[in-house]
């Protein structure tokens, strides 16, 4: 385990309530070092692999950041693919449940005109893919002037499946102020770029490649002679 615990963090406290009734009981690498930056503000560019814990990272600290009493959209969450906005969708409403909060999806390949009636109830936290944030952000639907914390997972997913204008764009479309967040596996040259480019001297959090197995979980593995046995061992295991 680490030598973290989820009180010493900074975490609101009706948020660590929904983290300790979501089950975890301390935080893995990557929540240990990068949560007390994002609750504090901070831009912040870290180096992590899925299954590390990001989503909990970036969901304990930037909830902690939204004041509920304001009806404004206060976070944006930007994610590469549709599945995984709502796998962090899930995880938000999850932690954010002894809060008023509320949180709305906004991805591709759903009804247009049901996701702009959504934004009209300015939901505190967006979560969504850049192509639609940014169509709606260009209708006026997505009101941007109160979004203090801006989160890029998986940043360099994004570039590769095409993004980098599109988010380029909506960074722009943001408060000069708004703190970035980007979480990504690999640091390649277009993340550099929109690191200087758009980044208030970031803190920069890396997890080594021997801490990406999440603490708590050890890995086994049974040596099947033939593929064609996988799945009766498998059973026999559950
Ligand atoms: P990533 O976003 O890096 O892919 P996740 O945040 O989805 O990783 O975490 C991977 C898995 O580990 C999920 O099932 C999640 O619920 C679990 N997990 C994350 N953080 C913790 C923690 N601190 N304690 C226990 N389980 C955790």
């Amino acid at each position: 385990m680490t030598e973290y615990s989820f009180d010493d963090l900074g975490i609101k406290d009706t948020i660590l309530r929904g983290v300790y009734a979501y089950g975890f009981e301390k935080p893995s690498q990557i929540q240990g070092k990068a949560i007390p930056h994002v609750v504090s503000g901070k831009d912040l560019v870290a180096q992590a692999q899925s299954g590390t814990g990001k989503t909990g990272a970036f969901s304990i600290g930037a909830l902690s950041r939204v004041d509920e009493t304001k009806e404004r959209t206060q976070l944006l969450i930007l994610t590469p693919t549709r599945e995984l906005a709502e796998q962090v969708y899930m995880v938000i409403k999850d932690i954010s449940s002894y809060t008023k909060i509320t949180c709305l999806k906004c991805v591709g390949g759903t009804n247009v005109s049901m996701c702009a009636d959504e934004l009209r109830k300015n939901p505190h936290v967006v979560i969504g893919t850049p192509g639609r944030i940014m169509d709606m952000m260009e209708r006026h639907h997505l009101v941007t002037g109160d979004i203090g914390t801006l989160v890029l997972d998986e940043a360099d997913e994004m570039l590769s499946f095409g993004f980098k204008d599109t988010m380029h764009m909506i960074i722009q479309r943001l408060p000069k102020e708004t703190q970035i967040c980007l979480f990504s596996a690999t640091l390649p040259a277009d993340i550099l770029e929109l690191t200087t480019r758009f980044m208030n001297d970031p803190v920069n959090v890396l997890v080594k490649q021997e801490e990406l197995t999440l603490e708590g979980i050890r890995q086994f593995y049974v040596n099947v002679k033939h593929s064609d046995w996988k799945y009766d061992v498998i059973v026999d295991l559950y």
